[in-house]
């Protein structure tokens, strides 16, 4: 349930209606919007009187949420969020593009390739320092020198840094340095990792499970928010089916549908879903057309080089040339309403 306050609510209200939420046994979660405070009431068993708060001073209106998931929810908060990382905006009239390789091999390779994107039209450079990989025996990572490296990247070119965080033990170390914080496919159901997430200060970019449903990947989502952190961004990368055209098989429905029920930016990741450089950019195309907020794809001057995924990884012209295309495509459906 959402209880509305009143535009000229003083902030006296707002903290009497918490306490009243609080007293009758639930977790109120206040949010100051652009004209008036929303206060979200959490941990509610069954159905919430309406009526007993209806009536205190200051409060508009009381509205039922019926979605499980609430503060993720456009019935919590109709307008979408932006989240502000440096000096980029994220979400609802801005089009973002993370680019970088799939792991920081070496200084010169992550700087190469930043100089690069960010060149070409990169908003934020990206690159994991702790891989996840199928196998024990794969390169794992440079770990905190990949950190390190990435801070170098930020500070050569003012780019902030999307960096993975694999596991609750690290995420100390990677909140230190990244920008933003990666919750890998893997993890979008780790809710110990997603509960450390939730009391970060930094945003955190949450990528879909490789099967996880919509309801599924929103829930996670709202583990982060619950536990205070509320700048989350959403990133499809591709589900598991019987194609084998395609690593994955990008969901693009699915950017529709959350875009739709949740008020949180959506991004796209077209090199993980696609795992082929040559689907990378016209998925990317349609993506934006659908108006998703950004996307996260992957970049490397030489990539047959790459110690992973070189294969889905454009070359940097190839990122010049989809940066190109995307922005008249982004310019025709940016007025769209939700
Ligand atoms: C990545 O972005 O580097 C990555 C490992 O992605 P995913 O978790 O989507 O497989
Ligand atoms: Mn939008």
């Amino acid at each position: 349930m959402l209880v509305v306050m009143n535009r000229k609510a003083t902030p006296e209200q707002v903290n009497a209606v918490v306490a009243a939420i609080e007293e009758a046994g639930y977790v109120a979660r206040p949010m100051p919007g652009g004209e008036r405070v929303a206060i979200g009431v959490l941990h509610n068993k069954g159905a919430v009187d309406a009526d007993r708060f209806l009536l205190l001073p200051g409060v508009k209106d009381v509205i039922p949420v019926t979605r499980p998931y609430k503060l993720v929810s456009r019935e919590v908060q109709h307008h979408d969020t932006v989240i502000r990382i440096g000096d980029v905006n994220v979400g609802n009239g801005h089009l973002d593009m993370i680019a970088g390789p799939w792991a920081i091999e070496s200084e010169q390779q992550a700087l190469t390739i930043a100089r690069a994107v960010k060149e070409h039209g990169a908003q934020m450079f990206r690159g994991g320092a702790f891989k996840p990989r199928t196998s024990p025996y794969a390169f794992q990572g440079l770990g905190e020198e990949g950190l390190r490296i990435l801070a170098k990247v930020r500070q050569e070119t003012g780019m902030p840094v999307v960096t993975e965080a694999m596991d609750h033990e690290v995420y100390d170390l990677v909140e230190e340095y990244a920008d933003v914080v990666q919750i890998g496919a893997r993890n979008m159901q780790n809710f110990s990792l997603l509960r450390r997430a939730g009391r970060s200060t930094k945003p955190v970019l949450l990528k879909r499970g490789l099967s996880a449903t919509i309801d599924e990947w929103l829930m996670a989502a709202e583990y982060v928010m619950e536990g205070g952190n509320h700048q989350v961004i959403l990133c499809e990368r591709g589900v598991r089916t019987f194609a084998h055209h395609s690593r994955n098989t990008l969901d693009l429905s699915a950017v529709l549908v959350v875009i739709k029920e949740s008020h949180l930016p959506v991004i796209v990741d077209p090199s993980h879903a696609a795992g082929r450089r040559d689907q990378v950019i016209p998925l990317s195309r349609a993506a934006v057309a659908l108006g998703c907020h950004g996307l996260m794809v992957e970049v490397h001057h030489a990539p047959e080089q790459a110690l992973s995924d070189g294969a889905q990884s454009l070359y940097p012209d190839q990122f010049a040339a989809l940066c190109e295309q995307i922005r008249p495509i982004f310019g025709v459906f940016s007025q769209q309403v939700h």
